[in-house]
């Protein structure tokens, strides 16, 4: 547990906006150094490494990127305005700690018209996007400048990983950084003989874009997704509308956005059904109305590939501080390597 809080914890350190996840590829990359057969990068960013090279060829994708924002506009005063990056909720926003990560590291907050001056009719609305601003401290759009801010510039909600009760961590990017986690434990603890193909993909949030073109490249004979999902278990959730809970075990994924996502391979399901059980890990099944992972590019990839999706079941998904179970997490390692051992029980030919 120790071990994956570590990891975890410096991989939610790092900036990873979709577009600018380098950061995050340098330490995967310095972490799996030499505990692979192959890494490699691909021409998008994505960062692939394999282990073995027998049959069948599996591929597991874990996107690197965050939502996050970029510098639209320095105005005179030196406030920035900024566009948003991948699906946030404006609501989440205001008075956040954000990070700029320019030529250094500038820290900023989320502002907006103080609620003493609005209308009493004003307070009620949400406050949108487009009326807040950073604020850096400078006075200036000079003074800005001189901070070495400029247009383009990524930004990330500046919040440090800490642990709640109950071994729940709290942290910024756990979507999908625990994805990213779990697919470097499943890689360092690999023996088999199959050709695994662990890639970190770039572009998620903004139309999994990465694992377009690595499953293209790869074509595999399988793949699953790793990331997280939204849990339904906090108050104001009706029963049955999230069907999730956090530390009820790792989610597998029937299906995502009603079908207009992920549909897993009826084989894909069953295997981790059964490697769940014989793993002796709690699981929830989901079929859910809102979001997709990478695997709903890969599955059709060019002539179709057999996919699934394990999630880890998250909280305020998308938002500066998401929460999830660390003993999901270390479930999950333990259900993909059980599911891996039990490759010969899964019968997929291909044409
Ligand atoms: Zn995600």
């Amino acid at each position: 547990m120790n071990e994956m809080r570590e990891i975890l914890e410096k991989l939610v350190g790092e900036l990873g906006i979709s577009g600018s996840e380098q950061s995050v590829s340098d330490l995967i990359e310095k972490e799996m150094k030499g505990r692979v057969d192959e890494l490699r990068k691909d021409k998008l960013g994505n960062l692939i490494a394999r282990k073995g090279s027998g049959k069948p060829k599996v591929m597991l994708a874990a996107h690197m990127d965050e939502i996050g924002f970029r510098v639209k506009y320095i105005d005179k005063k030196g406030f920035l305005r900024f566009v948003k990056v991948g699906g946030i909720d404006d609501r989440t926003l205001l008075n956040q700690r954000v990070l700029i990560y320019g030529k250094q590291k500038v820290k900023g907050i989320i502002g907006a018209k103080p609620p003493h001056l609005q209308k009493e009719e004003d307070r009620k609305k949400v406050v949108e996007c487009k009326d807040m601003f950073i604020d850096i401290g400078a006075s200036s759009r000079e003074e800005a400048e001189k901070a070495e801010v400029k247009i383009g510039d990524p930004i990330a909600f500046d919040r440090p990983f800490s642990i709640l009760q109950g071994e729940l961590a709290i942290g910024k990017a756990f979507d999908n950084r625990v994805g990213c986690a779990i697919l470097m434990g499943v890689l360092k603890q690999f023996k088999g003989k199959e050709a695994l193909h662990g890639v970190w993909t770039v572009q998620e949030e903004v139309g999994l874009k990465g694992a377009r073109t690595a499953a293209y490249a790869l074509d595999p004979d399988l793949a699953i997704a790793l990331d997280t999902t939204t849990a339904g278990d906090t108050p104001e959730v009706e029963e049955g509308e999230a069907t999730t809970e956090v530390g009820k075990g790792p989610a597998i994924t029937v299906a995502e956005a009603g079908g207009r996502g992920l549909i897993t391979d009826k084989r894909i399901l069953n295997w981790l059904i059964e490697s769940a059980k014989k793993a002796k890990v709690p699981y929830q099944l989901e079929a859910g109305e809102g979001g997709m992972t990478d695997s709903a590019a890969i599955y059709i990839s060019k002539t179709g590939v057999p996919c699934g999706t394990i999630s880890i079941p998250t909280r305020y998904i998308h938002g500066p501080g998401e929460v999830l179970s660390l003993k999901d997490v270390e479930n999950a390692i333990k259900l993909i390597s059980i599911a891996l051992d039990n490759l010969d029980s899964l019968n997929i030919t291909r044409s």
